[in-house]
């Protein structure tokens, strides 16, 4: 399922075939919360700027709309008219940072939904279910993501729970994917790694859940406050244990410098919320930085966001006019900004691939951060 074409020291340049086509890594997923882009981007838009996997979150559709009903209209795929692959989260994430008063237990977690404050159960037997109702190609396995900073003797008994629930998340996927209804029975499930920014206890976790053979092994609970070297040093000696003949995903990391840094670590798969958030908030990314078309120098800018980009926005308009837009808060301007954003990043992506291939990884990666730091427009 996942083939490893060719090594740049660490960098890999890997391709992962599942039964919704071929996702070509390194790889950056583009974030659908509710199985949709934010910014008015539709799934044709993604076809068009190079999109290879859809994420969407399980905790949302779960909340909103209902996993149920999607998986009566035929699954999210079909539901939101999208062929191509789609990851789902766990729901653990959002359980953890967004839902209010939860009591985390063995079997799972209680918590209020911020919709409408009723109470749901999630442990990982519901997250499978969820996930297997929207019919996503890979699934995350139900995890703890610890709050930063956690002790020592916190993140020992939850990487241990997320170890116990790593071994129920595979167990109910495998029931699931036997029954007949079931809406992709090929659904793949990815563990998760945990352990704050403890090297120990990070890689001992790398090696248990090695053994479980599973199709893919992420890397969560970072970037969530500590600092950018120990996020670096984290990935530098947790990803040698994690098997290399399966894809490695570093969960909701990062700007266009930390894909940069974590690919020459070994990682394969990315998703952030960072293009289209920050998109929606006028900052556009660039081959020479950041930077914010709310600023008044743009007022009179004829240019596109960015010369010679090849996205639906830059190849019509004007940073005047999407200035004027975000200004006048009209839906376009977001929808604009979204759409270079993504379009940056897939090819980014796209450009860091074909580095790899030519060997020239680490060059490519100083030249990108270099164009960064000189900011010429
Ligand atoms: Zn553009």
């Amino acid at each position: 399922m996942y083939e490893l074409i060719c090594r740049d020291g660490l960098a890999r340049r890997g391709r992962m075939t599942t039964v919704h086509g071929v996702i070509e890594t390194p790889v950056f997923m583009n974030v659908g919360t509710v199985g949709a882009i934010k910014g008015a981007v539709s799934t044709e838009d993604l076809e068009n700027i190079g999109t290879q996997v859809e994420l969407s979150n399980t905790y949302h559709l779960h909340v909103r709309t209902g996993d149920r009903l999607i998986k009566e209209m035929g699954g999210l795929h079909r539901f939101m008219s999208w062929n191509k692959p789609i990851l789902t989260d766990s729901g653990g994430f959002q359980v953890f940072s967004l839902a209010g008063l939860r009591k985390i237990k063995e079997e799972g977690v209680s918590f209020q939904s911020h919709i409408d404050g009723h109470k749901i159960f999630m442990g990982p037997e519901e997250s499978m279910q969820i996930q297997s109702n929207l019919g996503s190609t890979i699934a995350m396995a139900f995890d703890e993501c610890a709050p930063y900073p956690s002790t020592r003797e916190y993140m020992m008994n939850s990487v241990n729970r997320t170890t116990r629930w790593l071994v129920r998340s595979m167990n109910e996927m495998t029931r699931l994917n036997a029954l007949e209804d079931t809406i992709n029975r090929e659904q793949l499930l990815f563990g998760i790694n945990q352990g704050g920014v403890f090297e120990d206890i990070r890689i001992d976790h790398a090696k248990r859940i090695s053994e479980l053979d599973l199709p893919g092994y992420a890397i969560g609970g970072l970037a969530v406050g500590e600092s950018h070297e120990q996020m670096y040093g984290i990935l530098d000696v947790t990803v040698p244990h994690l098997p290399q003949d399966k894809p490695i995903y570093l969960m909701g990391v990062g700007t266009p410098a930390n894909i940069l840094e974590s690919v020459e670590r070994g990682v394969d798969f990315f998703d952030c919320v960072y293009p289209t958030r920050n998109g929606r908030h006028g900052h556009a990314y660039t081959a020479f930085g950041k930077l914010n078309l709310l600023n008044a120098k743009y007022e009179k800018d004829d240019r596109p966001i960015e010369e010679g980009c090849g996205c639906p926005a830059c190849k019509r308009y004007s940073r005047a006019y999407v200035r004027h837009l975000l200004k006048a808060k009209e839906m376009l301007g977001l929808r604009l900004m979204v759409l270079h954003n993504l379009y940056y990043y897939n090819n980014l992506m796209a450009d860091i691939r074909k580095a790899i291939e030519e060997g020239r990884y680490s060059e490519f990666k100083k030249e990108t951060l270099a164009g960064f730091e000189a900011g010429n427009e």
